[in-house]
């Protein structure tokens, strides 16, 4: 990597744009005072990022525009743009030349930009130590700052040093980190301030949500036995319905129908009543007189046969009739009238007995009488046989009558009878209906009153548990073959109860709000426990990076202030032919305000020159003092070797003798860094490479030009 050109335009006393091209390892810029050689040193600070308007000559921004002369008109900006070859991509860039640029408006605002492309104050400054061009400057004397370093207190020519050592990057990083980490502690302290102010509401909510989430619990247990009590008292109304609604009619129909039956029964049987023993007596009358005319003319018969016989017997000598056969006759009738009822029979056989007996006492008739009377007997006897034949056929017909009506009596009473039982059949049926009503209407009150409980509980329940409570339609009851006793259903109407007075007791308030506000406070103390365990994490690492970089940093600066001291007093002893110089370490305790003590680090330059003895630096003579600071920055140099190096009238001091010694130094920096000399100095300008002369027109504006040796000791003149 090496400086290519350097472009200034606006800046200072540059009106118009030049441009500086650096071929060579050392170029000269020389011109008489006043012309703006300086300008060009500035210009190189400017562009790398200088921030004190002090070290750039000015108060403001504004300071640094072109602004005018004669016949010159003044310019809205200054920029300058310092282009470097990166083809060996040391500037860690993919870019093969690297083109910084800076821009400074009359309102004072800065634009910074890498190939173009706009980019930060920073990035520009990190980008730059990381080749050993650090903000400190010190790869840039300027003019009359030669001593600069020796002028400084060891603490700021410490902060010089490790910017040479291109330690100001980890330096960055560390102050980035101590940022951070101050950043995530303010912010630990401010989440720890909002989780304490949390917690209190946070427990508070807690235990709202625990008790409302205990509500839930006995909630969901009571949804749960209202939907199976609900579901199986449902099913038992209305199967409990189903059963008693069509048997409760049925037994009114059944009632209804047996009360008919009996009073159609008893009607019918009204008609059929027992009319029959009139005319049986009548026909028994009837009977009775026949018979007796028909007694009377069998024993007229008997009599007139008897007559008759007696005649016949009497008419015939020899006719006898044996005594022996009139028995059997006797026995005969008397065994025909044991078959005949008893008046009949009292009737008949005694007279027939007694004629006989008669008869048979006397054992004969008057032969004479009876043959006198025997025609006439024969003819009565024919007539009382027709009259007894006719008699006992009306006798026979009467009983035959007689027996028809009996017969039909005893069918009527049979059918009464019958009537009678189908009469008590049909109340006993009605009475067995209306006690099954009367039992089916109590129980179907029962069922009534179960349906308003019901409904009670779904109103008491809806209050409860919400829309929930029509879960129960969902719900299915198993089915069992048994109906279950109406007791297990009393039992768990009691366990619903008992649940009931459970949640009252803890309450009934759903707590959505509660359980909301508990999750979003929660959410945010999550949230913050979260960032608080990023934060601590974040200052672990802080705090772990901070000490790894501080311990690269002291051990690279103890490293490199060992070298710096040898190279030091090498350039030192060459300087002033001889001496010892070193620079050293020191610590320092300072008393604060506060009264702490507060160790510092500091650089001390210790040097001995030959043959004089000194105790400090203050006794030097001026020059010495510029020839101790060169060494002491060329040292720098040496060991951590910057792109290039811009000194400004650094030899301006010297004699004759120490410009020959500070022109042999300067081919050997300039085997490490460019070198852009400004340089009233013969010895220096012999070294150049390549000399540009910068003179001011009469328009007060810097004019650059090429010059040969002889050209730039005229120029410098
Ligand atoms: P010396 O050799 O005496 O140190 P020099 O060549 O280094 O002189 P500079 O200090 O670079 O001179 O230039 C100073 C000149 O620049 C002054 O003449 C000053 O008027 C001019 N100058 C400074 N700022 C501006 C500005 N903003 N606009 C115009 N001219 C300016």
């Amino acid at each position: 990597m090496y400086l290519k050109e350097l472009q200034i335009e606006g800046f200072k006393s540059f009106g118009k744009p030049v441009t500086l091209s650096f071929p060579t390892r050392i170029t000269g810029i020389v011109g008489p005072n006043g012309s703006g050689k300086s300008n060009v040193t500035e210009a190189f600070r400017f562009v790398l990022g200088e921030q004190s308007m002090k070290s750039l000559r000015g108060r403001r921004g504004e300071d640094l525009i072109f602004n005018g002369g004669d016949g010159a008109s003044r310019a809205s900006k200054a920029s300058v743009r310092v282009t470097f070859d990166n083809t060996d991509h040391t500037l860690d860039d993919s870019f093969d030349e690297v083109t910084v640029s800076r821009t400074v408006r009359r309102d004072g605002s800065n634009e910074y930009a890498v190939n173009g492309t706009q980019v930060r104050h920073r990035d520009i400054v990190e980008m730059l130590a990381g080749v050993n061009i650090g903000a400190t400057g010190h790869h840039i004397i300027s003019q009359g700052e030669a001593d600069s370093i020796l002028n400084a207190s060891p603490e700021e020519r410490k902060e010089i040093l490790e910017d040479g050592l291109g330690l100001k990057l980890l330096q960055y990083r560390r102050a980035e980190a101590e940022k951070k980490l101050e950043r995530a502690r303010q912010n630990i302290a401010e989440t720890d301030l909002l989780i304490r102010e949390l917690t209190p509401h946070m427990r508070h909510l807690k235990r709202q949500v625990e008790r409302y989430k205990k509500a839930r619990a006995v909630r969901t247990e009571l949804e749960s036995l209202y939907a199976d009590y609900l579901a199986r008292e449902t099913r038992y109304i209305a199967q409990t319905t189903a059963e008693l609604e069509p048997r409760e009619h049925a037994l009114a129909r059944q009632m209804a129908d047996a009360e008919k039956k009996v009073s159609d029964e008893k009607h019918r049987r009204a008609g059929t009543k027992d009319d029959l023993t009139p005319r049986i007596q009548q026909t028994e009358k009837k009977l009775a007189a026949v018979r007796e005319k028909k007694d009377a003319a069998a024993r007229e018969l008997g009599r007139a046969e008897g007559e008759h016989s007696a005649l016949e017997r009497l008419g015939n000598t020899n006719t006898a009739i044996e005594r022996k056969k009139v028995l059997e006759l006797r026995d005969d009738i008397q065994h025909r009238a044991a078959a005949a009822n008893q008046e009949e029979r009292s009737r008949l056989i005694d007279y027939i007995i007694g004629r006989l007996t008669a008869f048979l006492k006397t054992d004969g008739i008057n032969s004479a009488a009876q043959r006198h009377d025997g025609d006439a007997i024969r003819k009565e006897q024919e007539t009382l046989r027709k009259t007894l034949e006719r008699l006992s056929k009306e006798e026979q017909e009467i009983t035959a009558e007689r027996d028809r009506l009996r017969e039909q009596q005893e069918e009527r009473i049979g059918e009464m009878r019958k009537s009678e039982s189908a009469v008590i059949a049909l109340m006993d049926e009605k009475a067995k209906a209306e006690r099954e009503l009367s039992d089916t209407r109590r129980r179907l009150a029962v069922l009534r009153e179960d349906e308003t409980q019901l409904r009670r509980e779904l109103e008491e329940g809806a209050v409860l548990v919400g829309p929930n409570i029509y879960a129960y339609k969902e719900k299915k009851v198993p089915e069992t073959e048994q109906p279950e006793k109406r007791e297990k259903q009393k039992e768990r109407q009691r366990q619903l109860e008992r649940k009931k007075i459970q949640l009252e007791t803890i309450g009934t308030d759903s707590g959505e709000d509660a359980f909301k506000e508990h999750d979003e406070v929660k959410e945010r103390m999550d949230f913050l426990t979260r960032e608080k365990d990023d934060l601590l994490k974040s200052i672990a690492d802080c705090e772990q990076c901070i000490k790894r970089v501080q311990k690269e940093v002291d051990s690279r600066f103890a490293e490199g202030i060992k070298k710096i001291s040898g190279e030091f007093e090498s350039f030192f002893k060459i300087l002033f032919g001889g001496g010892t110089a070193a620079i050293i370490t020191e610590k320092t305790k300072i008393e604060k305000d506060n009264g702490e003590t507060e160790e510092r680090i500091g650089v001390e330059v210790k040097v001995s020159l030959p043959r004089k003895k000194i105790r400090s630096l203050s006794q030097l003579s001026g020059g010495e003092r510029a020839l101790v600071s060169i060494a002491l920055l060329f040292a720098i140099s040496q060991v951590t070797p910057p792109p290039f190096l811009v000194l400004d009238e650094t030899d301006a001091a010297l004699d004759e003798a120490n410009s020959r010694r500070y022109a042999s130094i300067i081919e050997v920096l300039a085997k490490r860094s460019q070198l852009i000399l400004v340089t009233h100095n013969r010895e220096t300008m012999h070294c150049a490479g390549a000399l540009y002369g910068i003179t001011m027109n009469a328009a007060g504006i810097s004019t650059l030009l090429s010059v040969q040796f002889d050209e730039a000791v005229q120029v410098a003149k």
